[in-house]
């Protein structure tokens, strides 16, 4: 149920990253999932265009846009992309218009990018942007969520353990920093960063409104 006041809000990004295999994609789907049921179509996923080959389990469209690389060039030098970046050999990147319109709207965009995007979209608008960064319990069992998954290669796993390392070291770039221990009790953190981050003052250009008819309404009250 919506029982917020209508206070009209400027849209946040929440992006989040981390290695692969640390829980990222589950609380992404989750936060998605959840924040549907309390408030529809208030927050949404930025779906990238990416040219790496489509997983079995994903679908064109929901998960990524799955590009030639000619198309990717062409988004990119058109200037269709908000930020790009090469992650394992592929390029990933974040169509401009969806953000922009959702954020003008006054709806949330949830980001599951790398940290050479993020930096991207911080020097870009970083007003707007909110970063959380997912770190694993364990370096075994970041290896042990790769390793189940099991959609991928060894040599794609093996790729993705080494990139890890690199990935790690941009964790002090970040707003936030979640360790993924309990993917129930990150769940609940990552709403609270969510909830938190929507009320701040400066979210609310409209909110002198709001208060000077409390004001008002208020006089109008007193005896
Ligand atoms: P995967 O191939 O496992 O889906 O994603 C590999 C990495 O690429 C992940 O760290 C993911 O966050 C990152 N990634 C996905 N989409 C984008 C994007 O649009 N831009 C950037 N910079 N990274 C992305």
């Amino acid at each position: 149920m919506n029982d917020e006041p209508d206070i009209s809000r400027r849209g946040i990004m929440l992006v989040l990253s981390s290695p692969s295999g640390a829980g990222k994609t589950t609380l992404t789907r989750n936060l998605l999932e959840q924040e549907n049921i309390d408030y529809p179509g208030k927050l949404e996923l930025s779906i990238s265009a990416t040219t790496r080959p489509r997983r079995p389990s994903e679908i064109d469209a929901v998960h990524y846009h799955f590009v030639a690389k000619s198309r990717f060039e062409s988004m990119r030098d058109h200037g269709e992309l908000l930020e790009w970046a090469e992650v394992h050999g592929n390029y990933y990147g974040t169509p401009r218009e969806p953000v922009e319109k959702a954020l003008a709207d006054g709806r949330d965009v949830l980001f599951d990018i790398d940290w050479q995007g993020t930096r991207q979209l911080i020097e870009k608008m970083r007003d707007d942007v909110v970063t959380v960064f997912v770190l694993p319990p364990t370096a075994q069992e970041l290896k042990s969520r790769l390793v189940r998954r099991a959609e991928d290669s060894d040599t794609v796993i093996a790729e993705r353990l080494r990139n890890a390392a690199e990935e790690f070291k941009h964790w002090n770039e970040y707003d936030y920093i979640l360790v993924n221990r309990d993917l129930d009790k990150s769940f609940g953190r990552l709403r609270a960063i969510l909830t938190a981050e929507r009320l701040k003052r400066v979210k609310m250009p409209n909110l002198k409104d709001f208060v000077d008819k409390l004001l008002s309404d208020l006089k109008g009250l007193t005896p």
